[in-house]
């Protein structure tokens, strides 16, 4: 049995794309975990998509072991690698409360961001040890001196305390290993107690059934235990357990204070909630604190193109929850759309993964809704319920007011940008709150904001204002009353479920001029006319027009050739066929057109 003074727990936090997973890659290497020749980038991005896009979405535990050549000790390190999207801030909190150090990483060529600040104040209130780390500085823009200004600002360190390494070429990553094992505190769980452990991830596999990622707090799980869930109250046996590093590898026990894997026996993963405190059957044991249940930011209505794939969106969305803590889905019916899922979501990336995973794993054709934030509609009546989407309104005249939620949002940006970004914020509805200096050059603006003008595309706006060099981050505040009504957009006289929205009255008809020419510029000309419209209450706020293409298509094909114009009906015919089952009537409104109209 290992001593609990020997054991390392730690996560690396940063803002996204400052190189966690390519230094987690580096710790690896050094200590031997993965041979270098078995090496690939940023290894712990598992999934596809993660490795496509570059980005980690979910957190990746890794034990590894470091001799300290400094005090000729043997350590084990576990480590767990966190995303940095805004999106996924949920993911990194479960980690933090689940290791005792954090490595800070900052790019030393972009410094301080908005994630970076994010991610600190939550490894600060669980009171964990801090290593600010400088990184990339083989790079020749790495600006080491200027960012360690930046760090002791931000964290009141000694400029001594700031390591400065490269993920990439592994230089001064001894160094961090030594600090690892020298400044992070360790585990100081209770080794006689009955034990407790923290599950905080879990994923459903095909072959193994629920896998639960665990910190063990006191006492050592042993393969063959009975397991019990303390707010589940569910119970198993425990098939395998063991440490990641980074894939499984089985042990005969989990210690006090360890990371690692418990292949639980359940079957169903709504009995192993992530945040559930695991026990022995046994035992009699007071639950650890758990986290908060993630809360969707964001809703959006997901249908099959074809309706007779509605069953495979099913086992689909099915199976992305019980990976994704975060997903949280209800049936929806619309008349035009027919059957379909509500999906809550913790933001536009969170959406565009989910709905990118469907259309592949599964094999989709998907038709998205314009996503909606939750709003409270207080009746007349004096009932109040939760809307999370514009088809769930009520009669206006039932109405007596509706709330919508705002965010907190901090924006940091070089002082060269400050206008622009300021701009952009006031444009969305921004309050302004205050300033903040972190550098010479740099600053946060604090602003208050609607959530629904956060979340569909600020991030990437901000980016295009900003030369790419601003970073933002925003928590939920409250709600506040809201006048905003219901637009329907029409497609040849007929309502398009997909792109009913709530907007502010006062920017119905600015919103509703641009979708309608966004939807003219995507729509493909037919055979008539086709009239779109937007619609408020009764009154049509906007309008355009797609003019008729039969006799221009035509006449290129020299009048006679009977055959060629034979097969442009039949193709116009099948066209038909394919807009009725995308719900939209007569005309045929590819799946481009609803991305192009919920972007901006
Ligand atoms: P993460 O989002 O924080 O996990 O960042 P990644 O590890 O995925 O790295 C983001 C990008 O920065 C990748 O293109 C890496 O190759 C690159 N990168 C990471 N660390 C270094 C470094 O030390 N030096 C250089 N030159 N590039 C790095
Ligand atoms: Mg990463």
């Amino acid at each position: 049995m290992q001593n609990q003074s020997q054991i390392r727990n730690f996560c690396i936090i940063a803002h996204i794309d400052h190189g966690k997973s390519t230094l987690a890659d580096r710790l690896l290497e050094m200590t031997g975990t993965v041979e270098k020749r078995k090496m690939q980038e940023q290894v712990l991005d598992s999934m596809d998509l993660e490795r496509e896009k570059g980005i980690t979405i979910k957190l990746a535990p890794a034990r590894m072991q470091h001799k300290s050549n400094k005090t000729n000790q043997a350590y084990t390190f576990n480590l767990i690698d966190t995303p940095g999207h805004v999106d996924f801030h949920y993911e990194v909190s479960r980690s933090l409360s689940s290791v005792e150090g954090a490595i800070l990483l900052v790019d030393a060529t972009q410094g301080v961001q908005a994630q970076t600040i994010g991610n600190l104040y939550v490894a600060l209130e669980q009171n964990l040890t801090i290593i600010p780390v400088l990184n990339k500085i083989d790079l020749p823009a790495a600006d080491v001196e200027g960012r360690k200004e930046e760090l002791v600002q931000l964290l009141g360190c000694d400029p001594e305390e700031i390591l400065a390494v490269s993920g990439k070429t592994g230089e001064g990553v001894d160094e961090l290993l030594e600090a690892v094992a020298e400044r992070i505190p360790a585990p100081e769980g209770n080794e006689a107690q009955e034990p407790r452990a923290v599950v905080f991830d879990a994923h459903y596999d095909d072959y193994k059934g629920v896998v639960a990622y665990v910190r063990v707090i006191d006492g050592m799980f042993k393969k063959g235990d009975g397991l019990r869930m303390i707010a589940t109250k569910e119970v198993s046996d425990i098939i395998e357990l063991g440490a990641l590093s980074p894939g499984p590898n089985p042990h005969d026990q989990l210690e006090t204070g360890q990371i690692g894997y418990i292949v639980t026996g359940f079957k169903d993963i709504q009995k192993c909630r992530v945040g559930d405190t695991m026990t022995l059957k046994s035992a009699e044991v007071e639950p650890l604190s758990g986290y908060k249940v993630a809360q969707p930011m964001v809703y959006a209505g997901i249908f099959p193109v074809e309706g007779s794939e509605y069953a495979r969106l099913r086992d689909g969305v099915e199976r992305l929850t019980l990976n994704d803590a975060a997903l949280a889905y209800e049936l929806e019916h619309s008349p035009a759309l027919g059957y379909g899922f509500r999906i809550g979501l913790l933001g536009m990336l969170h959406l565009e993964i989910v709905t990118t995973r469907l259309e592949r794993e599964f094999n989709l054709d998907l038709v998205v809704t314009v996503p909606s934030v939750v709003y409270k509609v207080f009746k007349r009546s004096g009932d109040v319920v939760e809307m999370k989407s514009p088809l769930e309104m009520p009669d206006p005249t039932h109405i007596d007011h509706i709330d919508e939620p705002w965010a907190k949002v901090d924006l940091i940006t070089p002082s060269d940008y400050i206008g622009n970004v300021m701009q952009l914020a006031q444009e969305r509805g921004g309050i302004y709150l205050n300033t903040e200096y972190i550098s010479k050059d740099r600053a946060i603006l604090h602003y208050e904001m609607p959530l629904s003008a956060v979340i569909v595309d600020f991030y990437d706006q901000l980016k295009t204002i900003s030369s790419g060099f601003a970073s933002m981050s925003y928590e939920f505040k409250e709600y506040r009353t809201a006048d905003v009504v219901r637009m329907d957009i029409l497609v040849a006289e007929e309502p398009v479920d997909a792109f009913a929205m709530l907007v502010y009255r006062n920017d119905a008809e600015k919103v509703g001029r641009r979708i309608v020419e966004k939807l003219k510029e995507s729509i493909p000309r037919e055979m008539f006319v086709i009239k779109i419209q937007a619609k408020v209450g009764g009154k049509i706020v906007a309008a355009e027009r797609i003019s008729a293409l039969r006799k221009d298509v035509t006449a290129k094909l020299y009048g006679g050739d009977v055959t060629r114009k034979r097969k442009l009906l039949e193709k116009q015919k099948k066209g038909k066929k394919k807009m009725m089952a995308s719900g939209a009537g007569t005309v045929k409104i590819p799946t481009e057109a609803y991305l192009n109209v919920l972007k901006r």
